[in-house]
């Protein structure tokens, strides 16, 4: 996988992520299935989004470990507005945030729920989606229990 500029599939048209180069392990850990983060050497804080040091402590010694993929929505919108064509078939939809068990809140979608169904504090865990250009994106869905 490659650092890549923003751009849209042109199949789908659906927008894909920009990948910076300090988050590949990130991306690399989605396409083997893995919710992999920054934990802090120094504090042992687990965090997020990417970034260069850590949010507690500052310190920029840190290594990437698999988080637990269970969490709870700590938060959500719903959007009814397609704000590209190919949200059109897809509103409305729910953005999630999610905060991991470990600490770190993902802003993300919730897969296989029905806009109504969605809860502050429902348990989720996460979920991979492959999409165009090589690239599997961490998602969410409610968790099996
Ligand atoms: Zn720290």
């Amino acid at each position: 996988m490659q650092p890549s500029q923003q751009m849209i599939d042109n199949e789908t048209g659906r927008y894909l992520p920009v990948i910076y180069p300090e988050e590949l392990p990130y991306w690399e850990g989605a396409r083997k299935r893995q919710l992999v983060l920054q934990c802090c050497k120094g504090c042992g804080k687990a965090w997020y989004p990417i970034g260069p040091a850590c949010p507690r402590c500052f310190s920029m010694d840190f290594e990437w470990k698999q988080m637990s993929g269970r969490g709870k929505i700590h938060n959500y919108v719903i959007y009814h507005k397609a704000w590209t064509p190919w949200f059109q078939k897809r509103v409305p939809y729910a953005v999630v945030q999610v905060e991991l068990e470990e600490g770190p809140r993902l802003t993300t979608n919730l897969l296989d729920c029905p806009v109504g169904e969605v809860k502050i504090g429902m348990p989720v865990e996460v979920a991979y989606e492959d999409i165009p250009g090589d690239i599997t994106l961490v998602q969410f869905r409610r968790a099996a229990r």
